[in-house]
């Protein structure tokens, strides 16, 4: 536990006058007892990562305080500010619990020998019968790079099975490929605060202040200095209300307003042709490939007016620096890798990769987002990025972890995959760790069946999700501030996370849970890890020569310079935080232009079905919400979830804001409440997606995912509302403040459009 003594010292002197006199200083009136030490470390949720201290109380975390560090500066987002009590929480799981009746029967108190013995015998009976790979291990990006790092080497040296992955599949998993496909190298490239430096900013499907809202302060800095915004989305999020320009996107269809913008640039003679020449290839096939995408190609098909998709071209076109900010509103889609290349396209064009301010880069959503689909927890990659078919990527993890280079497993299944694997019996038994499979994976009947299936599913988690509660055995760990270790943010920051408390009652830290598992595996002589620093300090050695080499971060760096930046591949090394500012990370140091063209949703609205469902998430809950419900002030702002529906489409169908009303795809349906808002399209609806059992939208999404990359297409299906009871009284209209003045301008529909899209929507220029 590191701690820092000057921020300490007047809590403690404080507290010594407390002792000594029986009564509070002179400014503690009122205070029982004062905490005793302030562990400096970094918010648990979102990608930021924000620097905090966490108070501490004989052992006990009690309450929080802003910690300065160059990208948070002091600020913390409500979900930060609370984040503590998790700690002290009745919910926290405090001993292993086990199912002795079979599948209907209660989880029950167990001890650590039994549930250990009882995971470990069935394990070593199903590999017996079936072969290594009947186990898989679905892991998240939300722990740190340590414990990412241990459970892909588990995976593959403890239980000798090629099925690993992890959440961040269905998080952002197209941006890493985009970006790794573009550049060579899947990274932000700047650090946030250069978001400032930017003269126009261009959001495209990012609820950032929402989600993000700590990058707002960069995005107001930018805008002080006079950058303009423009915000893609099919909602006029909060940060689309303070725009310039509101481009309101029918979902699913990006490409075509990006590709459209593209062509006006080249049209207009804005594209930089020397930047082109000097830094990229393959320039001739995305000019070709826009050129059918005139405005008003892109009206028809994305419904944003063909004179607002010029302005935009126009605004973005003649501003530098310029940044494209982009996130799960264009990445979870089938076609999410090509929306993320087609922002990489007019950033190229337009010269802006590599400039101080300017460039494209993805919002990373979870804590350890980019760390953790570096450190070789996924499917087809080892540690450091390394390509888990690459001959000589295999033999130096080999070589590494000490065990012959044929028992290395090849590619596994991606974590969308695994469901039907399990499905049909291919996959027996599954060890899930901090994910939520029954909140965050689509069509959630299908995954209930899968994982009913599995003998036995074994969750690693502090509270009881709603996976967890269909597992035959619950092993209780910590949570963040119980454990040490590092992450990395959205910018590509390195950070140590460091330890303020223990963990209650019987639960232990999630790395020694799965040593101990190594061991009754007969397998412990490949964990002999008697510290978190033991095992970063093999990650650092695993990752190097690799594309995300972290050899020479150590964490006594990471304390001094506030963070590193990969790569930063020796001892030496500052760190990187400006990427490509001279070379991309392809071997001829060029950036690749890719052409992609519109290809409609998997599921277009039409017949039963009129209506265009997307989801997404709220300022108030972090992902399945399995850790945000359970904190009284988040969850009683954002108790339940609700469906967003357009003035114009509500009024059609004799729905009032407030009204229950139930929404079907051809999955399954949910009741709500309505908000009628006009904030959103006519003819999308909208649900947030962090909440369980009946109140789950993925009972509703579609399971289609991207061809390549196997992210599922969260962000559009087909759907249909009805409202279910009478209106209590009269007409209440559209809610006040999510009526911004400009909206009826922007939405020039009859209601009939809504029902009758035209067949030109649904097709190509
Ligand atoms: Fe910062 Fe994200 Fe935590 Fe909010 S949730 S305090 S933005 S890291």
């Amino acid at each position: 536990m590191s701690v820092n003594k000057d921020v300490f010292a007047p809590w403690r002197a404080a507290n010594e006058d407390f002792e000594s006199t029986g009564a509070p200083p002179p400014g503690w009136e009122g205070v029982d007892r004062l905490p005793t030490a302030l562990v400096p470390t970094h918010c648990c949720f979102c990608g930021v990562q924000c620097a905090m201290y966490l108070k501490v109380l004989d052992g006990t975390v009690i309450g929080v305080e802003p910690r300065d560090y160059p990208h948070n500066r002091g600020s913390l987002c409500p979900k930060g500010i609370v984040a503590y009590q998790q700690a002290s929480h009745p919910d926290r799981l405090t001993y292993p619990l086990i199912r002795r009746g079979g599948k209907d029967s209660p989880l029950e108190r167990a001890s650590w020998d039994e549930a250990l013995d009882y995971i470990v015998r069935r394990w070593q009976e199903i590999q017996a019968s079936h072969g290594h790979d009947a186990i898989a291990v679905y892991s998240g990006s939300s722990m740190t790079n340590e414990k990412c790092y241990l459970m892909g080497k588990f995976a593959r040296v403890g239980l000798r099975t090629r099925h690993v992955d992890y959440n961040g599949r269905l998080c952002m998993s197209s941006a890493a490929v985009a970006y790794a496909r573009a550049f060579g190298l899947d990274r932000c490239p700047l650090p946030m605060p250069d978001i400032a430096l930017s003269r126009c900013l261009l959001i495209v499907g990012s609820n950032t202040a929402e989600c993000f809202p700590i990058v707002m302060r960069w995005i107001w800095a930018a805008r002080d200095n006079g950058a303009r915004l423009i915000v893609l989305d099919p909602r006029q999020t909060p940060v689309a209300r303070t725009a310039d320009l509101w481009l309101p996107v029918r979902p699913g269809t990006d490409i075509a307003v990006l590709n459209a913008m593209l062509r006006q640039i080249v049209h207009d003679g804005l594209i930089d042709a020397q930047y082109i020449a000097d830094r990229t290839v393959g320039w001739d096939a995305v000019r070709e490939a826009v050129e059918p995408y005139t405005p008003e190609v892109a009206e028809r098909i994305a419904g944003v007016p063909a004179e607002r998709i010029i302005a935009a071209a126009r605004l973005y076109g003649q501003s530098s620096p310029s940044l494209i900010l982009h996130a799960r509103g264009i990445e979870h889609s089938t076609h999410g890798v090509n929306a993320c290349l087609a922002c990489i396209n007019l950033a190229l064009a337009r010269g802006q990769v590599g400039k101080p301010g300017g460039g494209t880069t993805m919002l990373t959503g979870q804590g350890n987002g980019q760390g953790g689909r570096e450190v070789g927890q996924k499917a087809n990659q080892l540690p450091g990025y390394r390509h888990i078919d690459v001959p000589e990527d295999r033999a130096y993890i080999a070589r590494i972890w000490g065990i012959p280079v044929e028992e290395l497993p090849g590619e596994g299944a991606a974590a969308t995959e695994m469901i039907g694997l399990m499905a049909d019996g291919r996959i027996k038994s599954c060890l899930v760790i901090c994910s939520n499979l029954m909140v965050s994976l689509p069509e959630n009947a299908v995954v209930r069946r899968a994982l009913r299936n599995l003998d036995p599913l074994v969750v690693m988690d502090f509270f009881l999700s709603e996976t967890a509660e269909l597992a035959d055995v619950v092993l209780p760990t910590a949570v963040w501030c119980e454990d040490e270790g590092t992450t990395t943010n959205l910018e590509g920051r390195v950070v140590k996370i460091n330890r303020a408390a223990n963990p209650p009652g019987e639960a232990r830290r999630d790395w020694e849970i799965i040593c101990d598992l190594a061991r009754r595996l007969g397998r412990g002589q490949f964990f002999p890890y008697r510290s978190v620093r033991e095992i970063w300090d093999e990650y650092r050695l695993a990752s190097r020569g690799g594309v995300a080499d972290y050899y020479g971060i150590t964490w006594e760096k990471i304390e001094a310079q506030q963070g590193v930046f990969w790569p930063c591949p020796t001892l030496d090394s500052p760190g990187t935080p400006r990427l490509f500012t001279e070379r991309f990370a392809h071997p001829d140091g060029r950036a690749r232009f890719i052409p992609v063209v519109y290809e409609p949703p998997a599921e277009e609205p039409g017949g039963d079905f009129p209506f265009r469902l997307t989801t997404g998430r709220v300022v108030y809950h972090y992902l399945s919400g399995n850790q945000t419900r359970r904190l009284g002030f988040l969850n009683s702002q954002a108790p339940e979830p609700w469906v967003e529906i357009h003035p114009h489409a509500a009024a059609r169908l004799g729905i009032q804001d407030g009204d229950r009303v139930r929404v079907r795809t051809p999955r399954g349906a949910m009741e709500l409440k309505a908000l009628v808002t006009a904030t959103i399209r006519p003819d999308t609806l909208f649900i947030p997606f962090h909440y369980g059992h009946a109140q789950a939208v993925n009972q509703l999404t579609i399971p289609a995912v991207e061809p390549t990359v196997k992210i599922p297409e969260f962000k559009v299906c087909a759907a249909a509302i009805e409202r279910l009871e009478e209106p209590p009284g009269p007409a209440t209209g559209a809610r006040e403040n999510h009526t911004p003045t400009t909206a009826p301008a922007m939405f020039p529909y009859t209601a009939g459009e809504v029902h009758a899209p035209a067949a030109a929507d649904r097709e190509g220029p």
